[in-house]
């Protein structure tokens, strides 16, 4: 068996190759490397595809995040409401803007943000809830925005492991733009990955877009006037290039992922020391990564010995937030997280990507039996 990788961008890139090479020199040729006809063009079309109406692209999932919070005018001290397990940049981007992060906990079978512990975080100072659309799923948006409502507080949704997801709640949209604002990541392995760093917020409030263009631009809406503090952060042309092109196929992407999720299912479900992903029934899941919780064994051994076996195998995440030193001095009560606690001891990631085969996942699913009959 040929090595497997836990993504494999080349094999997707190679069945596009003719496009995506023509989308680059284009580029090259009209020297339009940054704010070109692309990035205006992507701009359109991802907003078409989410049917949202602004679309501001930036230069990374995490400067949307944090240009999303810049642009609600939060003072410093406010409380950013987010969950324990998640990648960094969720709660990097509170820290950095010198608000606070309140972190609470997620739902053991969904990895998702535990929606009755938001509002027991509430206070007068709480100005924002960042619920992450964790591994291809979408949070409870329905209970989200009743509080967000109730409460008067505005819903960022970290969007960037779910993009194309559809909510299935009382409103039928498309992940990310349900919240007051939607954030996403163009880096290369998510479900839309460019070939380098890119990412884009989306809005359907016109004030809120305009903001978050001045923000992501130096402040600036008229050329050299600078109305706020902001930041430079754009996507460059050759990545809106060649996003435009992998947009028409992220459909495809990511039914390609629920069709191997549902394979990995039927391999490996009636294993008993582990469980595969649970399907919440609000959304579909588009397998940002196939996640799976492991009971009663040793993980580093199960991870050594399928590594020997050409398997590889990633952990997400394996410390939780409210436990990374640089976050310490926030003083999480570390009783509040038993859920991401254990999560983080006991989950474990197989390869997921576009380009997987059958016989690729029977042979893990062959190897993963095997450890298990030794055991
Ligand atoms: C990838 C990711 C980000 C950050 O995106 P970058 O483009 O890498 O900056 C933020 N949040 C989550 C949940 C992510 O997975």
């Amino acid at each position: 068996m040929h090595s497997i990788k836990m993504v494999d961008l080349h094999g997707q890139y190679t069945k596009i190759k003719a496009e995506i090479d023509q989308a680059i020199q284009k580029v090259i040729d009209n020297t339009s490397f940054v704010k070109g006809e692309d990035v205006q063009l992507f701009e359109a079309e991802l907003g078409n595809y989410l049917g949202i109406d602004h679309v501001i692209a930036c230069a990374n999932g995490t400067d949307a995040l944090q240009i999303a919070l810049m642009a609600l005018d939060l003072k410093p001290g406010d409380e950013v409401i987010t969950a324990d397990f998640t990648f960094i940049a969720t709660a990097e981007v509170i820290a950095l803007l010198g608000l606070k992060p309140v972190l609470v906990d997620v739902d053991p079978e969904t990895f998702l943000i535990d929606t009755q512990l938001i509002e027991k975080n509430i206070t007068p100072r709480t100005k924002a809830i960042i619920p992450v659309h964790l591994f291809g799923q979408i949070a409870n948006m329905d209970e989200i925005m009743r509080i967000a409502q109730k409460h008067r507080l505005f819903v960022i949704e970290d969007n960037a492991q779910a993009i194309g997801a559809d909510y299935y709640g009382s409103i039928n949209k498309k992940a990310g733009t349900i919240g007051h604002i939607g954030c996403t990541s163009f880096f290369p392995s998510k479900n839309l990955g460019c070939f380098g760093d890119g990412g884009a917020l989306f809005t359907n409030d016109e004030k809120l877009a305009t903001r978050i263009r001045s923000v992501a631009n130096h402040g600036m809406t008229r050329r050299y006037y600078h109305d706020d503090i902001g930041i430079n952060s754009r996507l460059d042309g050759i990545q809106a290039a060649i996003l435009r092109v992998k947009l028409k196929y992220l459909d495809d992407y990511n039914s390609q992922r629920a069709n191997a999720a549902s394979i990995y299912d039927s391999l490996l479900g009636d294993i008993s020391e582990i469980t595969v992903p649970n399907r919440t029934p609000l959304s579909n899941h588009i397998f940002h990564q196939y996640t799976l919780k492991g009971d009663g064994f040793d993980r580093e051994a199960f991870i050594q010995f399928l590594k020997e076996k050409g398997v590889p195998c990633m952990i997400y995440y394996p410390v939780p937030l409210h436990m990374q030193k640089a976050y310490l001095h926030y003083d999480f009560d570390n009783n509040a997280f038993p859920v991401t606690d254990a999560l983080c001891k006991t989950v474990f990631s197989l390869p997921m990507h576009t380009e997987l085969t059958l016989a690729e996942q029977t042979y893990m699913a062959n190897c993963i039996k095997e450890f298990f009959l030794k055991a």
